[in-house]
């Protein structure tokens, strides 16, 4: 990775700036899952034993610069609290002088988080006035958000350009680990696409078809490339307006030597109901009635086996409609091959993210990365701007 890490600089008795991604799940003001707070903990306890004296930054939901009690970060300080068994001080209004004041008055070791930082206006628009008072608060900025890398908001890039700066613990791992696969994958390398819409993942799929050797296509967005194979396809999701592109794509693979599976059989249902009765067919005996909810047995088979043979795998997107039990048969497949690969094994995008965890299998894969729209844009092959605006390394100035 060519850019500085937290362990690449000096933070000693230091004001250090964490943007962190504390944009949990939460509900009447309960945190549902805090995945988000222990994966900043290693950056954070980092810091703190460095002797940092921590400066916590993060967004939760869009309150859209208003401020909205129920989006307040109050209950991540008691949760991250108890995590750190550490007092965590809390600054309601990041840009009020006070706040200066009080970062001023941190000890090496302490930590403090700031309020919501969308709270304000600028946060989004990216506004260099807001991204120079959150400089004001540190002498060094550190990213661990790569969940939030993918945008160019005051407290992901802005302050970036203000401060030295570096990649925290957690955004080194996603990048490095995505990095690699995509560089210097071991071979066999297959990639296994899915989820709802083609729409969504053209620019994944172009990417990843000039570095792997096989393509595992499946979902809903399976359907479009079925309807460009002339098989028709009924009441099925489906982007009729993407065959050209669908085409388009299964002869770059044709023609760069990379094999493109499709579904062999699917299952399909009349109605999109948990409880439609559903009946497995081939893809000449899908009737105009007829929706496809899920991969078939056979392609199951045939997508582990080619799985199996792998030694690195990136999985973006569900084979199925996986939050209804009987259409999650194909992702709870794709899933368990996925954990039996002795190789590397990649889990980008929420809702791969949520099947992988659902099936209990998050513990048996290389990564899961913490960024659902961040690792799409990564595994686009794009710079992700709150990356790009860090330091590299040998570039100075610290
Ligand atoms: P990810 O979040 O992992 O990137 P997406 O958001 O692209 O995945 O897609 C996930 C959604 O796609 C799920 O809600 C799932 O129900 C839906 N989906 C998958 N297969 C189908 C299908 N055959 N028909 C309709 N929706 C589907
Ligand atoms: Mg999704």
């Amino acid at each position: 990775m060519d850019t500085l890490t937290v362990r690449d600089i000096a933070v000693q008795g230091k004001r250090v700036l964490v943007r962190v991604d504390f944009n949990v799940p939460m509900e009447n003001g309960v945190i549902t899952d805090d995945t988000r707070i222990r994966a900043a903990l290693p950056t954070i306890q980092y810091l703190r034993e460095q002797g940092a004296r921590v400066v916590l930054a993060s967004h939760l939901g869009r309150p859209k610069g208003e401020r909205a009690p129920e989006l307040s970060l109050l209950p991540v300080r008691d949760r991250l609290a108890q995590l750190l068994q550490a007092p965590v001080e809390f600054c309601e209004d990041a840009v009020d002088p006070q706040a200066l004041a009080r970062t001023r008055e941190l000890r090496d070791g302490a930590v403090l988080l700031l309020e919501n930082v969308r709270y304000y206006k600028g946060e989004e628009s990216n506004d260099p006035e807001l991204a120079a008072l959150f400089a004001q608060l540190a002498d060094v900025y550190v990213n661990d958000a790569f969940g939030a890398a993918h945008r160019a908001h005051a407290t992901t890039e802005g302050v970036a350009r203000l401060l030295p700066s570096a990649a925290g613990l957690l955004m080194e791992r996603e990048l490095s680990v995505m990095g690699a696969a995509l560089s210097t994958p071991a071979r066999p390398f297959a990639a296994i696409i899915g989820g709802a819409k083609v729409s969504d993942k053209i620019r994944v799929i172009k990417n990843l078809l000039t570095k792997v050797d096989a393509l595992l296509i499946g979902g809903g967005m399976a359907n479009t490339f079925l309807l460009a194979q002339g098989y028709r396809t009924g009441k099925s999701l489906v982007e009729a307006d993407k065959t050209d592109l669908a085409r388009g794509l299964l002869s770059l693979a044709a023609e760069t030597g990379k094999r493109l599976l499709l579904p062999v059989d699917l299952v399909v249902a009349k109605r999109f109901a948990a409880d439609a009765p559903s009946r497995v067919v081939a893809l000449d005996e899908i009737q105009d009635d007829d929706m496809a909810l899920d991969i078939g047995p056979q392609t199951i088979r045939l997508y582990a086996d080619e799985i199996a043979r792998s030694r690195t795998i990136i999985w973006n997107g569900p084979m199925g409609v996986f939050e209804m039990e009987q259409f999650a048969i194909g992702t709870s497949a794709v899933a368990q091959a996925v954990a039996d690969v002795q190789g590397v094994t990649i889990i980008g995008g929420g809702d791969s993210v949520a099947a992988v965890e659902k099936a209990g299998l998050a513990e048996r894969m290389t990564h899961i990365s913490t960024g659902g729209g961040a690792s799409l844009e990564f595994l686009e092959g794009r710079q992700l701007p709150g990356v790009a605006a860090l330091q590299a390394k040998g570039g100075g100035n610290l």
